[in-house]
């Protein structure tokens, strides 16, 4: 493919992040990295395969086929799979060994019933237990966890492989969003506590997602599981000033830029406008440079007005809406600056030339880092530098 509208992965940051989780964490407190979503964006083959070669025990997807894919593109690690899956894709998770979170009597009984049709011998089947300790989206009730446990280890091929919980406020400053999150991890805790009071081994447990691994170093357990951070963002209020101001050392470079280039060059009148809904007029005699690239490419529509792209070191203003497949960037009369097929970075890390980073494009949407690098499309190619 040779479409100028591209992102490009900087594997050298993306390595540089994930060795300043691993400088992060206690020795021996395991890392978990987040690849759903075709890694946020970043190309899931690439990213487990570099975590892999780094030492990385554990991959966290949130679909049966997001794994399916690392399998079948020999990644070994295990696959943590975040999200539920219903009965029909049960049996993939036995053939391709891919660990799913679990809970509820009516999911497990179907589970146990699939494995006892899977296996034919003794062999066991990890799962780790989901615990609703205040998200409000997937697990059982702290005071459930005990009784589930035991549904789970009493069953012929199932086996309590780790016990998980996932924090809702964990990315605030705020003192009562940090009292929240210590309640949630007291419930946990005292959730994996009624299980080892049976006698059952909770396995690996694992409740911090990137803000708390960051911020709540005393809720690691014996795991952690980072997403965003391994490409290069902060989750919201956890900032590099923010780890200094408490005395620790961190840094992460963003990993993938979304470029395009000028494909047309256009003289415009004072008084054009530009555009569907002809929302913007030119104030004066300008230039337009037309760039291949729009909200199906993930350029959401949102983000004009407002942003800025960046050509030759410098920030030039979308004008009008942002179309399907184009935007229109207005240069200004006779700029030398910007030539026919230069290069066009919308946002990266600054060796692609980015003055913006996915954070500056998060505040102009009204959105966060996240949504801005997984609204990246099928349709633009991920190169690997
Ligand atoms: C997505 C996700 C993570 C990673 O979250 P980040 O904020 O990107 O670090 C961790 N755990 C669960 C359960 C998730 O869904």
């Amino acid at each position: 493919m040779n479409r100028c509208t591209r992102a490009v992965i900087y594997k050298d940051n993306l390595k540089y992040n994930l060795e300043q989780i691993k400088k992060y964490v206690e020795p021996g407190v395991k890392i978990c990295v987040a690849v759903k979503a075709d890694s946020y964006g970043h190309n899931a083959v690439l990213t487990s395969r570099l975590a892999q070669e780094m030492g990385i025990e554990f991959l966290a997807v949130a679909t049966v086929d997001e794994a399916i894919e690392l399998r079948s593109n020999n990644i070994t690690a295990q696959i943590l799979l975040l999200s539920l899956c219903t009965p029909e894709e049960m049996t993939d998770l036995f053939k391709y060994k891919i660990t799913p979170v679990v809970f509820g009597k009516d999911f497990l009984e179907i589970l146990i019933q699939k494995s006892n049709e899977f296996y034919k011998g003794d062999e066991k089947f990890d799962v780790h237990l989901a615990v609703d300790t205040g998200m409000g989206r997937i697990g059982c009730y702290p005071e459930e966890a005990q009784e589930q446990a035991i549904l789970i280890n009493n069953s012929k091929h199932l086996r309590l492989g780790g016990m998980i919980t996932h924090f809702a406020v964990s990315d605030s400053l705020k003192k009562e969003n940090q009292d929240f999150t210590r309640r949630q991890f007291e419930a946990f805790k005292s959730a994996v506590q009624s299980v080892k009071d049976k006698g059952i081994n909770p396995g690996i447990c694992s409740c911090g997602a990137s803000a708390a691994l960051l911020n709540n170093t005393d809720m690691h357990f014996e795991m952690v599981r980072p997403g965003i951070i391994t490409y290069g963002y902060y989750p919201d209020e956890i900032t590099k000033n923010h780890l200094l101001s408490v005395h620790k050392e961190f840094d992460i470079k963003p990993v993938l830029s979304f470029e395009t280039k000028v494909v047309a060059i256009r003289h415009f009148p004072a008084g054009k406008t530009i555009s569907y809904g002809c929302t913007y007029e030119c104030k004066e005699d300008t230039d337009i440079a037309v760039l291949p690239v729009g909200y199906a490419d993930g350029l959401l529509r949102r983000f004009s007005p407002g942003l800025e792209v960046t050509i030759n070191g410098k920030n030039y203003p979308v004008r009008g809406r942002i179309c399907m497949d184009q935007c229109m960037v207005e240069i200004g009369n006779n700029n030398p600056d910007v030539k026919l097929w230069d290069k066009a970075v919308i946002f990266g890390p600054s060796e692609s030339g980015a003055l913006n980073d996915a954070e500056v494009l998060a505040k102009i949407g009204n959105t966060i880092s996240y949504e801005v690098l997984t609204s990246i499309s099928k349709r633009v190619e991920k190169i690997i530098v």
